[in-house]
């Protein structure tokens, strides 16, 4: 973006989003070369781009985060359990055509 400056490996600083307990939803200017996955990569280029968090704020936000983690999880073992239903019951598909192809080739039909 216009205006950013450059970070450590003299690249424009790109803008994220913090979604630590201490500082959720605080807009901080980081490295673009960041990757939490191997955080060697980056410069360590660090800037708070938002003024600091309230505190009644990340009471709010906290837990707001965390009824929303506890949908998702409780979303996802819904349904990873209707996939498992599922999958049993075309088992069971199966067998009701076997059973009908044997009722049915006796009969000559
Ligand atoms: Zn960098």
């Amino acid at each position: 973006m216009e205006g950013f400056p450059n970070c450590h490996c003299n690249e424009l600083a790109v803008l994220k989003t913090s979604w630590t307990i201490a500082n959720p939803g605080r807009r901080f200017l980081g490295c673009p070369n960041y990757d939490g996955l191997n955080p060697g990569r980056s410069c360590g280029f660090f800037f708070w781009y938002d003024a600091p968090v309230q505190d009644r704020a990340k009471e709010v936000i906290n837990g707001l985060l965390g009824r929303l983690n506890n949908l998702e999880r409780e979303k996802n073992a819904k349904e990873s359990k209707e996939k498992k239903a599922y999958s049993n019951n075309s088992y069971f598909g199966c067998s009701n055509y076997l059973l009908v192809a044997l009722i049915l080739v006796p009969c000559g039909l």
